[in-house]
């Protein structure tokens, strides 16, 4: 029995029963997982390496994406774009994460944004008034991004206790007439000086502020006062350049709102499958390691020296191991993605928790095994599995939902319902 070989190894990503004829994935699913597998395969991962070795942002690699017309991916269709759910965008990242980590991350924050302002908006409370408001206000976020292939990035993270959810956003918008004034700082903004836009959380300036009063807006890149700056030489997904930003005075009109006033923190509360938006491109990081190691002990990768490995018990056993641990979270990862709804139970959003965990440090396990089971020869620069692990190793560091945020989470919620507390024990 023959093994898929590399080029046929884009139907490997899902499991028999959802990568054959009936698969389970609508029409619409199957051709966009396809088409991501073809740009992935054959338009991003030969950007990689070079990226990677750069710390360099992928101009290329999204040039290919907005070609093959996915950064509308979830746009919804009457704005023009491909209308993809939740999971369909999982689906797509974890198949691009296969081939370009970083480029499929980067471009997950982009799709993040169009999430937020398309289907979680559709989801959430609003008056006619603000309904109105929001239809009016992303058609012009969507027609950039749809008819001008604009990027969006999503730089939250301050360095502070609020991109754990714990405290509001230091970066404060002020109402001034017509739109905001801005003043902050984020960290790790991914597509920095890359992004045409980037959805800033900042905290609606007032007396007595809360995390209620998050306002989400678009911040254009050329914006007087928007500096990008600081270093960007890091371990892992290199070619996201995730550098600083900061933000003096900065001013954005009342259209730069993704979301109405006091939306955000509903759809945070409603709708937690968005703190989940990076797992995808790790669970592609952990298929994509699997795979490497299938194929270097078949000495079937191009470039390397023809010697098999795939006689020897040990790697054998190794390999059942890797692919058990790839089963086991791809199971998980797949149950989780399908699960995304509004006003998840609290079992859904536990099984969220552990989804997520389970996805950021199997990835990470995964390659660890890769790497011990492939030997010193695999992990030269020019093979791609050095760089999975040196990625497979950031998931679990990402806010708002770290390896340690989910056992804190779970740990809580699994003991705890709704507001209960231990006061009688006091
Ligand atoms: C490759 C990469 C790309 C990224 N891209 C983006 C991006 O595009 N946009 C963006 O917003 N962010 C992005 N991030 C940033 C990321 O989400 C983190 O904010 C960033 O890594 C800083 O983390 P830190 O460990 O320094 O945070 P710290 O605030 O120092 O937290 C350290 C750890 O302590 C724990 N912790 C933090 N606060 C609390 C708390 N209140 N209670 C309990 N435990 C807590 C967490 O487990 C956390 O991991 C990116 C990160 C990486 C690695």
């Amino acid at each position: 029995m023959s093994l898929p070989s590399a080029s046929s190894a884009a139907s490997r990503y899902l499991p028999p029963h959802i990568a054959g004829g009936t698969d389970g994935l609508s029409t619409a699913q199957r051709e966009l997982v396809d088409r991501a597998a073809e740009v992935g395969r054959n338009r991003l991962a030969p950007h990689a390496a070079r990226h990677d070795r750069d710390a360099s942002f992928p101009f290329d690699s999204f040039d290919e994406l907005r070609q093959a017309g996915l950064l509308g991916l979830c746009v919804p269709r009457e704005h023009g774009g491909l209308g993809a759910d939740f999971a369909t965008y999982a689906l797509v990242i974890a198949e691009l994460g296969r081939h370009c980590a970083a480029t499929a991350l980067s471009f997950s924050m982009h799709v993040s944004a169009c999430m937020g302002a398309g289907f979680i908006a559709d989801l959430l409370d609003m008056s006619p008034a603000q309904r109105a408001e929001h239809e009016r206000h992303r058609a012009l976020h969507f027609e950039r991004i749809v008819g001008q292939g604009k990027l969006y990035a999503q730089p939250f993270s301050e360095g502070g206790a609020a991109a754990a959810g714990k405290a509001p956003w230091s970066t404060v918008a002020r109402k001034v007439d017509g739109g905001y004034r801005i003043n902050g700082r984020k960290i790790f903004a991914s597509l920095s000086g890359a992004a045409d836009f980037y959805g800033v959380l900042c905290t609606l300036d007032g007396p007595g502020t809360t995390l209620r009063d998050t306002l989400y807006l678009a911040v254009p890149g050329d914006a007087p006062g928007l500096e990008v700056c600081g270093d960007w030489d890091p371990l892992g997904m290199r070619g996201t350049v995730s550098r600083s930003l900061l933000l003096r005075d900065v001013f954005v009109p009342d259209t730069a709102r993704l979301l109405p006033e006091g939306l955000y923190h509903q759809a945070t509360l409603r709708f937690p499958h968005m703190f989940t938006t990076q797992s995808p491109t790790y669970m592609g990081i952990a298929q994509a390691a699997y795979d490497f190691t299938v194929q270097y002990l078949r000495a079937e990768l191009p470039g390397m020296s023809p010697v098999k490995r795939r006689m020897y018990p040990t790697k054998q056993a190794a390999v059942a191991e890797m692919r058990i641990k790839l089963e086991q979270t791809r199971a998980l990862f797949l149950q989780s993605v399908r699960e995304a709804s509004i006003d998840p139970d609290a079992d859904t959003r536990q099984r969220l928790y552990a989804a997520h965990f389970t996805v950021m440090e199997n990835a990470n396990a995964i390659c660890t095994l890769a790497l011990r089971t492939c030997g010193g020869q695999a992990m030269l620069k020019s093979l791609p599995l050095e760089r999975l692990y040196r990625d497979s190793r950031c998931g679990s560091l990402m806010l708002p939902w770290t390896a340690e945020l989910c056992l804190d989470r779970l740990g809580r919620e699994c003991l705890y319902a709704g507001t209960e507390g231990d006061e009688s024990l006091e």
